[in-house]
């Protein structure tokens, strides 16, 4: 088959359509080489870059409406790194855990170690979720706000009257809306809608959730100290973290987080990924060979859209022609292994640019 071009107009400007790392703003990265150079390459325990640290953490607190008492932890090693911190510095003897996908998985994998009972697993199937059953002996409740190797949500809401919850946000942070008090441990990693890089995790924890750490780290349990939430919450409090952090990552998120904030803060944000994230399901809707992989209307995802296609369209054969045109990384997880495209639906992205992804895969469809 000869590949196919693409003609110009119908392309979107900018090819990046991952659902991490992903899109960054053109002016996030002119505002790096301006202010920012003079930031690369000194120190992160002097006055400039910790001010950097500062104005991120009091940067989330208004993005995310922190009720009193919320705090800003972070750290290195990105969201992966604070599955493994939370199960040694936070979660007391027995979690329960929503696994709809990878990423719930791996969490879960985390809590299952020789210090904490087995975590009870509440399983569904890809696409789909399940629901907490709550009870008096689970200390911790965890979840992906937003799954993201398979677009499924779930609400930011209290399971139990007792026990903390985790909501693993490294999706869905800074793209969509939701009430802070409903947990107690939002954390996150740049590089999805805060359109910076990868290596570093964030985290708000409530009140209850920092007596949680400091109860922990006071009593016998060993820690080691890079996955010490306490460590963590000590430096941050002083805007450092306990090692070096990549400034460039600090810099490209504060320049995010402000440019939220400035344009109307998560409502606004809100609004604009569930705008370009309807464009598509909607194109779903009205086009023959496509439809959303998540049945359930109330699952599917404002910030990473999967659509299926049946088998008269080859969504590798879409996903290559995209990338043969500079559009890229619309590919499904790769261990889903679905007839499927992925598209990230991040606030950096334009709705306009999603329309234009739209008519590219249109005019594939019509000349393959
Ligand atoms: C991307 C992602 C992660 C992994 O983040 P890292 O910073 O690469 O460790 C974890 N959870 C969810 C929901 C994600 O989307």
């Amino acid at each position: 088959m000869a590949e196919i071009k693409i003609p110009g107009e119908l392309l979107p400007k900018d090819g990046r359509f991952g659902c991490g790392p992903s899109r960054t703003r053109v002016e996030q990265l002119s505002n790096f080489l301006g202010q920012g150079a003079s930031l690369l390459g000194t120190s992160h325990r002097q006055a400039p870059v910790k001010n950097l640290v500062g104005e991120i953490r009091q940067g989330l607190l208004d993005l995310f409406r922190a009720p009193q008492g919320y705090e800003v932890v972070l750290g290195n090693g990105g969201s992966t790194a604070f599955w493994d911190a939370a199960a040694f510095s936070m979660v007391e003897k027995k979690a329960q855990a929503l696994v709809h996908g990878e990423f719930g998985s791996k969490f879960a994998s985390a809590l299952t170690n020789p210090w904490l009972e087995k975590p009870v697993v509440v399983n569904a199937p890809a696409g789909s979720r399940g629901e907490f059953e709550p009870s008096a002996d689970i200390d911790s409740y965890v979840y992906p706000h937003n799954e993201t190797s398979t677009g499924v949500v779930t609400a930011v809401k209290r399971a139990a009257s007792s026990g903390l919850m985790f909501t693993d946000a490294t999706s869905a942070a800074g793209g969509i809306d939701f009430e802070l008090s409903e947990t107690d441990v939002y954390y996150f990693a740049p590089q999805k809608n805060f359109a910076s890089d990868g290596g570093l995790w964030l985290a708000l924890l409530s009140p209850a959730a920092i007596e949680r750490v400091e109860s922990i780290a006071a009593s016998d349990r060993y820690i080691p100290e890079f996955l010490s939430v306490k460590t963590a919450l000590d430096n941050s409090r002083l805007n450092q973290t306990l090692n070096t952090p990549a400034i460039a990552t600090l810099f490209l998120l504060n320049d995010q987080i402000q440019w939220i904030n400035k344009n109307g803060g998560l409502k606004w944000a809100d609004a604009r990924t569930k705008q370009s994230s309807n464009l598509l399901y909607q194109w779903a809707e009205r086009t023959e060979s496509a439809y959303a992989f998540v049945a359930n209307p109330d699952h599917r995802s404002q910030v990473v859209v999967t659509i299926d296609f049946d088998e008269s369209v080859d969504a590798s054969y879409i996903t290559s022609t995209l990338r043969a045109n500079g559009v890229v990384d619309v590919e499904p997880y790769r261990k889903l292994g679905r007839n499927q495209i992925r598209v990230a639906t991040f606030v950096a992205t334009e709705p306009a640019e999603v329309e234009r992804l739209i008519a590219s895969i249109d005019y594939i469809l019509e000349q393959r």
